[in-house]
């Protein structure tokens, strides 16, 4: 006996619609990405009771033709791609063909719609897949489409719909996500007949004060990337908003929103030393990929993208957010020009590396007052700090300096000058400091008058100089080599880290299985307190590896120079001020202590007496 059915239409399209629309806020969405793709410079987005009885989009695109607009509704009736090939090279929204026929399965559906072109345009009504009535009709250019009683036919679906004020807040949050990275198109959205949003095209930037409020243009940095693989083009937020929840976390991809744990890590893990734990940054990002590069078609509804580069994306997207932070948190507080000169493109596969070769002078005599012709090597100089300008500009800073050397002086250009300022210790502000409640240190700066916190500008300068592993080459021998005692567990543990400690200028022996002595420490370092700041950095290492919050270089960064940095309370001597605003100038990031807390900050003079 023969058992098997093919299914009619009518069935496989409710099916096909459970997984394109499970509730109204997916059906908003595919009409508001069916606008989009229509080239509407206008949409707007009317719902009544969550979108259980009404969910209408107004359009003015390019509108349909009588008979697409009769096909439309048919399963895999689209006009965005021809042939197989098309897949690879999707620039819209939609491709699967399917919104429209599910939708028309399990609603009530009113369009009309017509072209530029045409006088009269179509209006059509369908019912669960009939068409109930197809006539010509007046109506504006553009497309109108309306969803009467969704799930008038499956109560199943319809029983499982939430509360009105959830329906609606996740019709809400698709709306944004829609409306913030299509920032060029006019938006409104009326709910019960309220206006909830009325939206003017503009920039990206402008996009998201408007939905969020304006209070956003001052959280936010900008994030500018372009690489051969991605060009990134967004806002992140400065560490001091970073909220206790993932708050606006909104990732693109060619206009399409969507959810990537390892691209959300990517930006999250810029943060790291800048923000205290379980806390989440904001951020606005879209990123523009080779659409042969991904693979949006793994999931019905769309938000998740697979990509070819992965890897290369998160170290770009990570890199790119930590340099917006980094020099805007000092830019903006130091108003020089930022370096935008940062090369992130992977090498292309096959690429074979060259080693560099070294330009030197053979006649270059330090002794002749004549400037010699080729330019020096750049070993003459390394900063260990900032981004490494190009070689060009260091040539050109070189030869500033060369003049200058030969008592030419040139007008340096604000870049080199900020070069100068930044790379070289002495050049920080030679004004004198201040020490208030033996907490901050005060100066005053071209720009206004600095308030450095001692404990947290110490404790950055401490991390970037463990984390960039300087302190191998100046290990301070001690005079008496200390013992440090563990428990045999923390000493297991402790054995295992011996490496790293190595690395960051600690030498250090064992003497049995529990006891260690210390005979040389990174200059930073006191000797009374190694016990305690082993013990600590012990208790927060067993710590971070259970909770998996950091890598165990960076934790025990962190651990080392939260213990070991200058307290509050300490009274610092002039030079010592000096020094130590200097080093914290030379930071990558300067402005905040690997735990979070603002290292300084620079009162404008306007601002002085407000
Ligand atoms: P897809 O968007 O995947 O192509 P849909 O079912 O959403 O599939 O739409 C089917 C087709 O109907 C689209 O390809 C498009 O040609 C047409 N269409 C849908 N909505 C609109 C609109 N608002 N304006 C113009 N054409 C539209
Ligand atoms: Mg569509």
């Amino acid at each position: 006996m023969d058992i098997i059915n093919i299914l009619p239409d009518s069935v496989a399209n409710q099916i096909a619609a459970g997984e394109v629309v499970d509730r109204p806020a997916s059906a908003v969405k595919e009409l508001l990405e069916n606008a989009l793709d229509a080239g509407a410079s206008k949409i707007q987005l009317i719902v009544k009771d969550a979108g259980r009885t009404l969910i209408q989009v107004i359009d003015n695109g390019c509108g349909m033709s009588d008979s697409d607009a009769r096909l439309c509704f048919e399963r895999h009736a689209t006009s965005k791609i021809h042939k197989a090939d098309d897949l690879f090279a999707i620039h819209t929204m939609g491709f699967r063909g399917e919104a429209l026929a599910s939708i028309a399965a399990i609603a009530q559906v009113e369009l009309k719609t017509r072209q530029h072109d045409n006088e009269l345009g179509t209006q059509i009504n369908i019912e669960g897949c009939d068409i109930k009535s197809q006539e010509s009709c007046s109506c504006p250019a553009g497309t109108s489409l309306a969803i009467k009683n969704l799930f008038f036919n499956v109560p199943a679906r319809r029983n499982f719909l939430k509360k009105d004020s959830v329906e609606l807040s996740h019709i809400e949050e698709i709306f944004k996500r829609v409306a913030l990275i299509n920032y060029h198109t006019d938006y409104t959205f009326h709910s019960n007949g309220r206006v909830l949003y009325d939206l003017h095209g503009g920039n990206f930037a402008e996009r998201i004060s408007q939905i969020f409020g304006h209070s956003y243009r001052e959280r936010l940095y900008p994030v500018e990337e372009n690489t051969d693989i991605v060009k990134i083009h967004g806002y992140v937020s400065k560490p001091e908003f970073v909220r206790k929840s993932r708050g606006e976390q909104y990732l693109f991809v060619n206009h399409r929103f969507i959810k990537h744990p390892a691209l959300s890590a990517a930006v999250e893990k810029a943060y790291a030393e800048l923000i205290p734990d379980r806390h989440y940054p904001s951020y606005f990002l879209h990123l523009e990929v080779d659409p042969s590069r991904i693979d949006i078609n793994i999931h019905p509804t769309k938000t998740e993208v697979k990509f070819i580069d992965e890897h290369a994306l998160f170290a770009i997207l990570r890199a790119a957010t930590k340099k917006a932070l980094g020099q805007f948190s000092l830019a903006t507080e130091l108003e020089f020009n930022p370096i935008n000169e940062v090369d992130f493109a992977p090498a292309p596969s096959g690429y074979i590396p060259q080693q560099p070769t070294v330009n030197y002078n053979p006649d270059y005599n330090p002794f002749q007052s004549t400037a010699p012709k080729a330019a020096p090597s750049g070993h003459a100089h390394s900063s260990s700090y900032g981004n490494q300008p190009k070689n060009s500009q260091w040539t050109s800073f070189f030869d500033l300096k060369k003049e200058s050397d030969a008592e030419t002086t040139p007008a340096p250009s604000p870049t080199q000058l900020t070069l100068d300022q930044l790379s070289t210790p002495q050049s920080a502000p030679a004004s004198p400091c201040m020490q208030v409640k033996n907490q901050f240190i005060v100066s005053v700066m071209p720009s206004g008058l600095l308030i450095v916190d001692q404990h947290a500008a110490h404790e950055r300068i401490i991390y970037e100089r463990l984390c960039n592993r300087h302190q191998c080459a100046n290990a301070q021998q001690l005079l008496f080599p200390v013992n440090c005692q563990f428990s045999p567990a923390d000493a297991d543990i402790f054995n295992e880290l011996l490496p790293d400690l190595k690395q960051y200028g600690f030498e250090i022996g064992s003497i049995g299985q529990t006891t260690f002595v210390v005979t040389a420490t990174p200059p930073d370092i006191s000797d009374s307190e190694l016990q305690q700041i082993f013990d600590q950095m012990l208790v927060e290492y067993k710590s971070a590896m259970i909770q998996k919050f950091a890598d165990r270089h960076q934790c025990l960064c962190r651990s080392i120079a939260r213990h070991t940095a200058v307290k509050v309370g300490t009274v610092l001597q002039q030079a010592e001020m000096q020094q130590l605003v200097a080093d914290l100038f030379c930071c990558q990031m300067p402005s905040m202590s690997p735990s979070g807390q603002k290292t300084m900050t620079i009162v404008q003079p306007e601002n002085l007496l407000n």
